[in-house]
């Protein structure tokens, strides 16, 4: 039971057969799916879904694979966690977070298009699975390998946290960090993919991978009861999870899963990163590739693939974006785990301190549905917050000494929170 029909140019519409392939032969353009909308009208319904277990697969029909998904089997289905006291920092009336740092297995968004790569890998045949990453792909990619018995080898610039690098090599591929930043390691890894013939996630496989991000939409929207929300940020580093998200909103109406209704979508950047935000606001179609330099590494992507596709679903949306320095990106990981006890890392600090301007600058109401997206996990990155942290108390493993501690203490920590971040 498949409804992909084949593969088609985003640019001059030639279209292709469902196979490995990723750019139009022609002029060069991107490849996606196209389904057949009609059949999955006919196939898919609310109950049909909620029947199903919880995880990506659910939504199955709307993804690209032709049997029984081969991984991934308990990615996806994150929570939606209404953000009572967050909402109330940034004087917000309705806020949610979809919490995808505890996705299944590796603690980010990137097991979404893992699982759906994967699975297409094993259909294909490919006895070798790789990526070039900024981190959380490769640690997705490594153990959704491990789990489906598959060769991995990973590609990732050096100077990555220890978390994201161990993250990986504990489930045993071959690691190869490249002298560079991720615009190089992406570079090389299109003339690896096309010498050794492996299943590269994001380049052979990219228009299968892209799909599995609409699965972030898909739960937002039926975890609000089958509603869109009126706005929703989420960071953008090569441009794949942001258009996939307008697309998965049109989807859902198209096949009869909802009613209507209309969601906003803005695009986080770091300032040390931005090349999509300052296209935005130039208003140009043109994104002028840089140099990163930024502590949020996983988003640090110079020269994003995707970028023309995040621009111009952000302007059909009605949405905007915007950038906010390091400073500003520790201050929203801090916000978010002491309003609402999740602990991203720098790319969720982003989505949090973009929202956060953006509310400041009345481009997102504060009487409307937000959701933040939280594409990855804090547990990954300690040493980005480290130094800003306190530090434990050392004492004496006697009541007298946690009595003197105690009266030196002003106040507890946890009331100090909302009123030193407001
Ligand atoms: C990869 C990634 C993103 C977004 O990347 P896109 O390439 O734009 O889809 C966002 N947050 C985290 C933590 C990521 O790892
Ligand atoms: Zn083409």
């Amino acid at each position: 039971m498949s409804f992909v029909r084949g593969l088609q140019c985003r640019e001059c519409g030639q279209g292709y057969p469902k196979e490995p392939l990723h750019v139009c032969e022609t002029c060069f353009g991107p490849l996606e799916i196209v389904y057949d909308y009609d059949g999955i009208k006919k196939a898919i319904s609310r109950e049909k879904i909620l029947s199903r277990p919880k995880s990506l697969w659910r939504y199955r029909e709307l993804l690209p694979i032709d049997g029984e998904p081969q991984a991934g089997l308990y990615s996806g289905f994150t929570p939606l966690v209404r953000a009572h006291r967050l909402g109330e920092a940034l004087g917000v009336k309705e806020l949610y977070i979809k919490d995808d740092s505890v996705n299944h297995p590796t603690f980010s968004y990137k097991d979404r298009v893992v699982s759906v790569a994967i699975s297409k890998a094993i259909e294909f045949g490919f006895d070798t699975v790789s990526c070039a990453s900024t981190g959380n792909l490769a640690n997705s990619v490594a153990a959704h390998a491990a789990k489906a018995g598959l060769n991995c080898y990973v590609f990732i610039p050096d100077g990555l946290e220890q978390g994201k690098i161990i993250g990986s090599a504990i489930y045993g591929p071959r690691t190869i960090s490249i002298k560079g930043n991720y615009d190089d390691v992406n570079r090389l890894c299109s003339e690896i993919a096309d010498k050794y013939g492996w299943a590269f996630v994001n380049v052979n496989l990219r228009p299968y991978y892209a799909e599995g991000a609409k699965t972030h939409a898909f739960e937002i929207a039926e975890q609000l009861g089958w509603k869109l929300p009126r706005h929703v940020v989420v960071a953008s580093a090569g441009g794949t999870i942001l258009p996939k998200l307008a697309k998965a909103f049109k989807e859902l109406k198209q096949v009869g899963l909802i009613d209507g209704g209309n969601c906003k979508i803005y695009s986080a950047q770091a300032s040390g990163c931005a090349p999509i935000v300052q296209a935005l606001k130039k208003g140009t179609d043109l994104i002028s590739p840089v140099k990163p330099n930024t502590i949020a590494s996983s988003i640090a992507i110079g020269n994003p693939a995707d970028g023309y596709y995040v621009l111009q679903a952000v302007r059909e949306s009605g949405g905007w974006g915007e950038a906010v320095t390091d400073e500003e990106i520790l201050d929203g990981i801090k916000l978010l785990a002491r309003t609402e006890g999740i602990f991203t890392e720098p790319a969720g600090g982003t989505e949090v301190a973009v929202t956060k301007k953006l509310i400041q600058q009345g481009r997102i109401p504060r009487d409307e549905s937000i959701v933040i997206s939280i594409t990855g996990n804090g547990y990954k990155t300690l040493e980005v917050v480290a130094r800003s942290v306190e530090q434990p108390f050392k004492i004496q493993a006697s009541l007298s000494s946690f009595d003197e501690l105690y009266l030196q203490l002003a106040q507890p920590a946890q009331g100090k929170a909302l009123a030193g971040e407001g």
